[in-house]
C-alpha cells in the first residue's frame, strides 16, 4: 500500500476521533468485553503512518496498459538510437513534430509563454524548452539526463590484419566490465569525415541483412592462465581488437591484401580511404534489439538505457507540457560517462548560454547578465539519471534500507560520491522535501535510495556541475540492474513512474 496515495486520501491519523465518529467496516463483528475489531485495526493503522515503507508500482494506482504502452515506444526509440548523435537526431525529428522550433533557425526573436524551441550543440547536446508564464529570470524547471553510453570506441589509425584477420583498435568509452563485451555481436555506429570535409554516416549490424563484429575470447581449454588472473586483469584493453574481414584481395604476393580488401569495400560503399578514418567518430555498441524480460514481460533488456532509460522520459514529458508556469527545460547532455567534460557535456557553458538567450528573447532584448544569474539561482531541476538496483544475487554491496529497487518506483538520491561523500552532489533537505511533497501530492511512486553501501564504491552524474551554477538538484532516476554492461535491465514500471515524475515537475 503506499504512503503516498493513503495520506492524501485519508488525511491525518484519526487517533483522537471518538470511535464512533470514525466509519464502520461492514464486516465488524463485536464482542462483550473485547475492544471492537475496527478500533484494532484503527490503531494499527495510525501505527502504521508512522513509518516509511516504499511501495510497489505495479501495487500502485499508475495503470498497467499505460505502463506497459509507454516502454513500447521506448524500446523503438532505443533500436534507433544506439548512440549520442543517433539519440539527437531522433529527438529533433520527436521535437518538430510536436510544434518545437530550432532557437537558432529563428535569428533574433521574441519568444511568449506557450512557445516551443529547442537548441542543437554540435550534434551531441541539446536542449528542449516550453516557454513559461513567469519571467525566465523566476527560475526554470530543468529535467537534465546524458544521452552518452558505455560502448567500444574505434582508435583513429585502427585498421590491421595478423594471421590472415583483419581488426580494427579499439578503445573502450566510460566505465565497462571488459570480459563483458568479448564473443558479442557488436554493431558499427559513427561518423568519418572524409578529406573534402563531407560527413558519412556509418551504421552497420542493425538490420537482419547486415554482417556484425565481435571481439574474441579465449576458450576455455586453453584459459588455464587466463583463469589464474584477477579480473581485471584478465581482459586487456589494448587486446580488445575488433573481428572485421577474413578474405583476401588480389593474388598471394600482394602485400596486406587482407586489409586491402575491406579497404576496398569500405571505398565501394562509403568512397572513403584508409586516412579519413583519421578523422572519425566510430562506436562498436552491441547488435542486437531492445527486448521484454520476463513471462510477465514487466522488464526492458536493451544496450544503453544508462542514461537513455532517463532520457527518454525527460524527452516525453516536455513533449507533453503546454503552458507551463516555469519555463521548462529538457536538458541532454553527452560525455557522462567520462566526467562530462568539453563542450557538449554538463560541465560546459551551453546551459548558461541557452539560459542567456531565453532571458533576451523573452525581454524584448533587454537582457544583462544579471537576469541570467537569477535564473540559475531561481531554477530547480531533476537530474534524471540511473541508480544502481539491488541485486539480490550479490548481497553486501547494498544497504537495504537505502537501496533502490527494481520495481519500486523513482528512485531518490539525495547525495552521490563515494569514502566520506566525496565528489558528491548532495541535495539540500529542504529541496528533497519539496520533490517528496510533490510527488506525494501527486501519487508518484517512490523511493530514497544511495549508490551503494558505504565504501563499496560510488559515482556521481550531472548533478553536481549545475549545482555548481547555482541550481537546486537532485537526481531522480529509473533503478538498473547490470548497468553498463551489454544488456541492462529496467523495470517498466519504474520507467513509467519516472516519466509521470518528470511531468509533475516540469508543471509545478
Ligand atoms: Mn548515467
Ligand atoms: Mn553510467
Amino acid at each position: 500500500m503506499s504512503m503516498y496515495s493513503e495520506n492524501k486520501k485519508r488525511g491525518r491519523p484519526r487517533k483522537n476521533l471518538p470511535e464512533s465518529a470514525a466509519p464502520q467496516p461492514a464486516t465488524v463483528k463485536r464482542g462483550r468485553g473485547r475492544p471492537r475489531k475496527s478500533a484494532i485495526a484503527e490503531k494499527a493503522e495510525n501505527i502504521s503512518k508512522l513509518t516509511y515503507e516504499s511501495v510497489n508500482v505495479w501495487d500502485s494506482t499508475l495503470p498497467k496498459d499505460e505502463i506497459m504502452s509507454f516502454s513500447e515506444g521506448y524500446k523503438a526509440f532505443l533500436d534507433k538510437a544506439k548512440t549520442e548523435r543517433e539519440f539527437i537526431k531522433e529527438s529533433i525529428k520527436v521535437a518538430e513534430e510536436n510544434g518545437f522550433k530550432n532557437l537558432d533557425a529563428l535569428g533574433e526573436t521574441k519568444l511568449n509563454p506557450g512557445d516551443k524551441v529547442y537548441r542543437v550543440v554540435k550534434s551531441k547536446l541539446m536542449l528542449l524548452s516550453v516557454i513559461g508564464k513567469k519571467p525566465v529570470r523566476e527560475g526554470t524547471r530543468i529535467v537534465g539526463a546524458h544521452v552518452d553510453c558505455p560502448r567500444i570506441d574505434i582508435k583513429q589509425n585502427p585498421l590491421y590484419e595478423s594471421t590472415e584477420m583483419v581488426f580494427l583498435k579499439t578503445h573502450y568509452y566510460g566505465g565497462i566490465k571488459k570480459y563483458q563485451w568479448v564473443a558479442i555481436p557488436l554493431a558499427l555506429h559513427g561518423v568519418i569525415v572524409k578529406a573534402d570535409g563531407s560527413v558519412v554516416e556509418v551504421n552497420i549490424g542493425e538490420d537482419e541483412n547486415d554482417p556484425v563484429f565481435t571481439i574474441t575470447d579465449l576458450l576455455p581449454h586453453l584459459a588455464k592462465d587466463q583463469y589464474e588472473k584477477k579480473l581485471n586483469e584478465a581482459f586487456q584493453g589494448e587486446h580488445m581488437n575488433a573481428l572485421i574481414g577474413s578474405q583476401p584481395l588480389g593474388n598471394k604476393e600482394e602485400k596486406d591484401r587482407f586489409k586491402k580488401n575491406i579497404l576496398a569495400l569500405l571505398n565501394r560503399k562509403y568512397g572513403i580511404v584508409e586516412e579519413d578514418l583519421i578523422s572519425s567518430e566510430l562506436e562498436l555498441v552491441p547488435a542486437f534489439k531492445a527486448r521484454d524480460v520476463g513471462i510477465d514481460r514487466s522488464m526492458v533488456g536493451a544496450y544503453g538505457q544508462d542514461d537513455r532509460v532517463c532520457a527518454y522520459p525527460a524527452l516525453m514529458s516536455v513533449m507533453k507540457i503546454t503552458n507551463p508556469e516555469y519555463t521548462t527545460i529538457c536538458y541532454l547532455t553527452d560525455k557522462e560517462e567520462i566526467g562530462s567534460v568539453g563542450n557538449t557535456g554538463a560541465e560546459s557553458r551551453a546551459l548558461e548560454n541557452y539560459i542567456a538567450d531565453l532571458c533576451a528573447f523573452t525581454t524584448d532584448g533587454q537582457y544583462n547578465d544579471r537576469l541570467m544569474r537569477a535564473a540559475l539561482d531561481n531554477s530547480k531541476m531533476l537530474s534524471a539519471d540511473v541508480n544502481a538496483a539491488y541485486d539480490p544475487n550479490y548481497e553486501g554491496t547494498h544497504d537495504k534500507l537505502n537501496a533502490g529497487y527494481l520495481g519500486k518506483g523513482v528512485a531518490i538520491l539525495k547525495f552521490s560520491g563515494s569514502r566520506g561523500k566525496s565528489g558528491a552532489s548532495d541535495a539540500h533537505a529542504e529541496y528533497l522535501g519539496e520533490i517528496r511533497k510533490l510527488f506525494n501530492e501527486n501519487n508518484i511512486p517512490w523511493h530514497i535510495t544511495e549508490l551503494g553501501a558505504v565504501d563499496k564504491g560510488g559515482g556521481g552524474t550531472i548533478a553536481m556541475m549545475i549545482a555548481n551554477l547555482g541550481v537546486d538538484v537532485i537526481d531522480v532516476g529509473v533503478p538498473v540492474l547490470s548497468m553498463h554492461s551489454p544488456f541492462e535491465i529496467a523495470s517498466k514500471a519504474d520507467i513509467y513512474s519516472v516519466y509521470k515524475g518528470y511531468c509533475v515537475f516540469l508543471n509545478s
